[in-house]
């Protein structure tokens, strides 16, 4: 009798908004040891995640596309956790309450907002049919096919594909498109040119990795721009700031993370650039009950690039500062990284990697890249459960 009423009316709400690559963890820790008297309540705006690490060997055709797809209504129904596919449209930090769009409002004792970064697209118009944003992720294989097959039929002539961004996802989308278009049955030729901001791509990477993956770039046939900002898409073509324009078909927007909209309608501090500013322990540093993590936050006075792997190293100081927090205990730091192991996939059955300045490549360095992406996403994925047992959203 105890039990059930503990169990109706727990003492603690959790809530994950957004389950990327940190609250995924907490949603896994707690299907295999649930915080006691708590309820967990996941709110995402799509019933699956997406593991960006393994986009670029998708989009070569080298796996599936279930294999970069974490199922969320299976991973909460495992961990008997609540699941709203929902759009986020305020916070009361008063109430503890955050406002839903098609729901009641979800009161929390804890929040954690991990809902990723967006490109940038300053005033890009990007809702013109044959511009494909990278986000949201889950849906851009698919955007990105039916602009193809579009541009295909309308173009008749050879296709002229610019990517934006020559950060680590702009390479990979450069070098893994390929793959992808030959898989779509498109026979049309297409030239890809790559339009980068700065003076060099992968500005953070060591002189050695740059001229292996701008050798590797050369060898496909990619044209280089660089030095040059874009300004403005329109049906035909994208115009520089300086006022040139070069023709596009087809554009892809890769350009660098920046804050999700919704933040600065959350009324938290902020940092510069419109994360969730936060101290070392990953609380907002408003002191409520709110922790934000991954590309969400930003640690004050920590200049981190927004990458998936500090995402995941916060990941274990998360679940645990959820307890402690709870507990009234005093909450553990985190420290990031300096450096990390950057690998990209070159689409080709190869991959480039940086470790500490040294660069490597060949197609063992693909196989350590598949080894790490596939066991990261087989954490949270989980055989699917019979129909009648699955979660309401
Ligand atoms: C092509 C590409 C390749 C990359 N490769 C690497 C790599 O190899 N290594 C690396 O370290 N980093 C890589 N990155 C960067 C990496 O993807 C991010 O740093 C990482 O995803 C951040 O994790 P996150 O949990 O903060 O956000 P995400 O993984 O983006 O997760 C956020 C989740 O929140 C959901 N969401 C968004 N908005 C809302 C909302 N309003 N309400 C509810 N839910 C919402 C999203 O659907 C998503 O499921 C890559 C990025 C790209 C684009």
């Amino acid at each position: 009798m105890l039990s059930n009423a503990v169990e109706e009316f727990p003492e603690h709400q959790i809530v994950l908004l957004g389950i990327g690559h940190t609250n995924a963890y907490v949603l896994a820790q707690w299907r295999k040891n649930p915080i006691p008297n708590a309820r967990l309540i996941c709110i995402s705006d799509h019933s699956k995640a997406t593991y960006s690490g393994m986009l670029p060997a998708v989009l070569a055709g080298q796996k599936p596309i279930n294999a970069m797809e974490i199922d969320l209504v299976e991973l909460c129904a495992a961990a008997d956790a609540t699941l709203l596919i929902d759009d986020v449209v305020g916070l009361d930090r008063e109430k503890r309450e955050l406002q839903l769009t098609d729901h009641p409002p979800i009161v929390f004792d804890v929040l954690s907002i991990g809902i990723g970064s967006v490109p940038e697209t300053t005033e890009l118009d990007t809702q013109q049919d044959h511009v494909v944003t990278i986000k949201p992720m889950q849906t851009f294989l698919q955007r990105l096919h039916r602009s193809l097959h579009r541009e295909e039929c309308e173009t008749g002539s050879p296709l002229r594909i610019v990517i934006i961004g020559g950060g680590a996802a702009g390479v990979e989308i450069c070098c893994c498109l390929p793959g992808f278009i030959d898989g779509q049955n498109i026979n049309t030729p297409y030239q890809l040119t790559l339009v980068n901001r700065g003076e060099q791509i992968l500005a953070g990477s060591s002189r050695s990795v740059r001229s292996r993956v701008n050798r590797t770039l050369r060898k496909k046939g990619v044209e280089i721009i660089l030095n040059r900002a874009i300004k403005q898409i329109n049906s035909e073509s994208v115009i520089f700031d300086g006022g040139e324009r070069l023709e596009a078909d087809l554009v892809i927007l890769a350009t660098g993370a920046t804050a999700p909209p919704l933040l600065k309608e959350l009324g938290l501090p902020l940092s510069e650039k419109g994360f969730l500013l936060t101290d070392a322990t990953l609380q907002s540093v408003s002191s409520a009950p709110i922790f934000a993590v991954g590309d969400t936050g930003t640690i004050q006075g920590e200049e981190t690039p927004k990458a998936g792997v500090y995402a995941v190293r916060q990941a274990p100081i998360l679940w645990e500062n959820i307890q402690r927090l709870i507990k009234d205990q005093p909450l553990r730091t985190y420290h990031p990284q300096h450096s990390f192991l950057r690998l990209l996939n070159t689409g080709d059955g190869s991959a480039i990697g940086e470790w500490f300045g040294f660069s490597m490549e060949g197609k063992w360095v693909l196989s350590l890249k598949d080894r790490i992406d596939t066991a990261f996403v087989k954490k949270y994925q989980i055989p699917p459960l019979p129909q009648n047992r699955r979660a309401s959203s």
